[in-house]
């Protein structure tokens, strides 16, 4: 018997619902089950009718930059009732759904899992009352469920991310930058209120990304009875230092220790009343949850999706339900209950006024962000501890430019100058270390440096060699540099990997160096991700929408190439996130069947109705099938069927302001950095002195630098293992025109 999902959402509505949806249906289509859409979450399963209709593969084409969510969602008091729940397991008999992929919050979940548990006793009582054959009761003896969660609050026990939240945090930070821009014209503080009732993640990222100055959150109150006083001390001391705006961010459910509730308009009495400056109060509301979703939201809730799905079809009877979510990268299944439970117990630590629980069951990540957030909002530094030495190390950037540079020297240096330390800041890279190009730098040296793009040490892909080294060495020696922090690309790697090999010659390179990855080609060893390939990805998709937009009129095929170098990293995740049907990577290489058989299909598709086409190629993927070739191939062959348009995106990926995720990861990994060089300070010589620091597994990681010639492929300058390879299959399955399926829409 042919296996029938049902997928709905339910709940709040969050951007990449969409892409799940997609994902899910897709990934279904192709293991051969019939997938039936539940418009408007629960209260469509109990109205059932025309709410309960089955979808093809064309159904949730066209949908990847939507907000919200092309299947409705509703709140369903009715389904909270036994009554309800019969009604809705009738018309899933009448359909003969029995699986089920729900996306939507805790509330939601639960109710599936409810749905579950009552589903044979209210079959019966079904049968009893003569509204459902017996016979298609003993068809589908059981529900299998399983759980997304949709919610921009990331306020959900199991996942490291909900669909939605990353979407909600670039709202929230596109809003506070331009409101920075303004407050500084005017000298005024503003109070911007974001969403999170019982969790602080989108104020705590939020305020962490775009450098505001002080942040209220529900599970972890100020601590002293004199919170106004402080704050005001901070913000009026970074005023004295130069600062010409103050932000402080405060989640919805904002609270002091006694359980009182903190809101946006008594902050700003405060300020008002301490300061005697006019301060305005912002509330962001439903922009937050808004918009289109952004590239990790689409590919995080594309990769769920059709793992729910998978899961759904696959489970069987004593399955429990179960959530699907993400950890360290990788997707996760858990026990759904389970997940929940924990969700409330968090929930209630926060009520209960039990911060220490509450912040342990948030996790590591949250609780390092906080720890790091309120150092680098104290305006002023602390006074160097008596006896602790001050260490004075060096802080460039090398390589191609990259969002979130910035952020990573800005986090730097004012975490060390918080310890006592002494940053000297070099310019131009490497060729800034050779020409004695440094300057010591400050607490306010970095002020305002998190938002802004590009580099503003300036950065080289200058790699030292031959007298260089000499040149180095005298420039460390003649400003006593006791460390290097490089933060950059490739060209900085084999800079730093090219010290520590001439150690033997310079002695003046036996001190801690440190990398910190930092390109949009993610193409670093030692690292799952680098900062900036993010705010890359965000562009692409960016671009790539709109181009899309642009050829609704034509028969069109869009050839679009990104940078990347040799690393496909960047083709195969704006592929995912757009829904490119093709994508060509240096990895895989290009042979002529290939692209008869992408001929092939393109025709196929135009020929049935499709009207618009997109392939996306890695700028060297091969080095004589380019970009041109493959438009004049794909133009001679398509005939009179479509046209073939390219697009190089170029650097527009390198610029733009980093997105949420790479400010948060460069100050993640810049506070590790600096903890690295207070470790190996004294022991420079040793060969650990040398590291990359990385994300691997979703932790920070050190890779000594020896290791890293035997991780690399010198030639194409790319890591010789690559985690999202994996994906690919994924990608493929969802892009391909689809089981009987001929409108081709992406
Ligand atoms: P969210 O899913 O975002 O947490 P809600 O808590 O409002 O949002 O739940 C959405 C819908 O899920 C509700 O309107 C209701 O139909 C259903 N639901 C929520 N909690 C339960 C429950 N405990 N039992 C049955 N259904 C529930």
């Amino acid at each position: 018997m042919t296996k029938r999902l049902g997928v709905l959402t339910s709940g709040g509505d969050a951007p990449g619902m969409n892409a799940a949806i997609r994902a899910a249906v897709r990934a279904a289509l192709d293991q051969g089950a019939e997938v039936y859409g539940i418009y408007e979450g629960y209260q469509g399963m109990i109205d059932g009718g025309n709410y309960i209709r089955q979808v093809g593969w064309g159904a949730c084409g066209g949908v990847l930059h939507k907000g919200g969510t092309i299947f409705g969602t509703a709140r369903s008091p009715e389904f909270r009732t036994r009554d309800g729940r019969r009604k809705a397991v009738r018309n899933l008999l009448l359909y003969g759904i029995d699986r089920l992929v729900v996306i939507g919050g805790d509330g939601s979940l639960t109710g599936a899992n409810l749905l579950r548990q009552e589903w044979r006793e209210l079959s019966q009582e079904l049968v009893a009352a003569g509204e459902i054959e017996q016979s298609v009761v003993d068809a589908h003896p059981y529900l299998t469920i399983a759980g997304l969660v949709g919610s921009i609050d990331n306020d959900m026990y199991g996942t490291d991310m909900t669909i939605g939240a990353d979407s909600a945090l670039h709202r929230i930070t596109d809003a506070i930058d331009a409101i920075t821009s303004t407050a500084a014209s005017h000298q005024r503080a503003f109070v911007v209120e974001v969403m999170g009732r019982n969790c602080g993640y989108l104020a705590l990222m939020g305020a962490l990304a775009s450098g505001a100055d002080w942040v209220l959150i529900p599970e972890n109150p100020p601590n002293l009875d004199n919170w106004e006083e402080k704050m005001c001390a901070i913000l009026s001391e970074g005023r004295k230092m130069g600062r010409r705006d103050s932000i402080v961010v405060v989640a919805e459910g904002a609270q002091d220790r006694r359980g009182n509730p903190i809101t946006c308009e008594m902050v700003k009495q405060v300020l008002e009343t301490h300061l005697g400056e006019e301060a305005r109060v912002t509330v962001l509301g439903h922009v937050q949850r808004g918009g289109s979703p952004s590239a990790y939201d689409r590919v995080l809730s594309t990769l769920v999706g059709a793992a729910a799905a998978g899961l759904a079809l696959a489970a069987g009877e004593n399955d429990e339900s179960m959530l699907v979510g993400i950890h360290q990268n990788k997707i996760t299944y858990r026990p759904l209950m389970e997940c929940v439970k924990k969700t409330h117990e968090l929930n209630d630590a926060v009520r209960n006024l039990d911060f220490p629980k509450a912040m342990e069951l948030r996790g590591k990540n949250f609780q390092e962000s906080f720890r790091i957030l309120r150092t680098l909002i104290r305006s002023m530094p602390h006074p160097p501890t008596p006896g602790k030495e001050r260490i004075r190390f060096a802080i460039l950037n090398a390589g191609g430019p990259a969002p979130g540079m910035n952020a990573a020297v800005r986090a730097a240096v004012r975490l060390a100058v918080d310890q006592g330390h002494i940053p000297v800041g070099v310019f131009r890279g490497f060729r800034g270390l050779i020409t004695d190009n440094l300057e010591e730098m400050e607490w306010m040296s970095v002020s305002g440096w998190a938002p802004i793009g590009g580099s503003e040490l300036g950065t080289s892909r200058k790699v030292p060699s031959g007298g260089d080294f000499y040149a180095i060495a005298k420039t460390l020696e003649k400003h006593q540099i006791d460390a290097i922090l490089m933060v950059g690309g490739w060209a900085g790697y084999q800079s730093m990997l090219r010290l520590y090999q001439e150690r033997a010659n310079f002695p003046a390179f036996n001190i801690p160096l440190i990398c910190v990855p930092a390109t949009i080609n993610n193409n670093l060893p030692g690292t799952e991700l680098c900062i900036g390939a993010d705010t890359a990805l965000n562009s692409i998709v960016e671009v790539v929408d709109k181009i899309k937009q642009s050829a609704v009129a034509s028969n069109r095929c869009f050839i679009v190439e990104v940078m990347g170098r040799y690393c496909g990293y960047l083709a195969l995740m704006s592929a995912l996130a757009t829904g490119a049907e093709r994508v060509y990577l240096h990895e895989e290489g290009v042979t002529l069947k290939d692209l008869e058989r992408d001929i092939g299909m393109l025709k196929e598709g135009f020929e049935h109705g499709k009207r618009l086409g997109l392939m996306i190629r890695n700028e060297n993927a091969n080095p004589l099938y380019t970009t041109s070739f493959l438009s004049a191939l794909f133009e001679e062959e398509g005939g009179s069927l479509f046209d073939v348009r390219i697009s190089v995106l170029g650097h527009l990926q390198q610029g733009g302001d980093p997105s949420p995720y790479d400010r948060i990861l460069a100050t993640r990994l810049a506070a590790k950095a600096i903890d690295f060089i207070e470790d190996h300070y004294r022991k420079g010589e040793a060969d650990e002195s040398a590291a990359a620091i990385g994300l691997l597994s979703g932790n920070i990681e050190f890779t000594p630098l020896y290791e890293i010639p035997r991780l690399v492929d010198e030639k194409t300058q790319r890591p010789k293992e690559q985690w999202w390879m994996e994906l690919r299959p994924i990608a493929r399955l969802l892009a391909q025109p689809g089981p009987g399926f001929h409108s081709h829409q992406m």
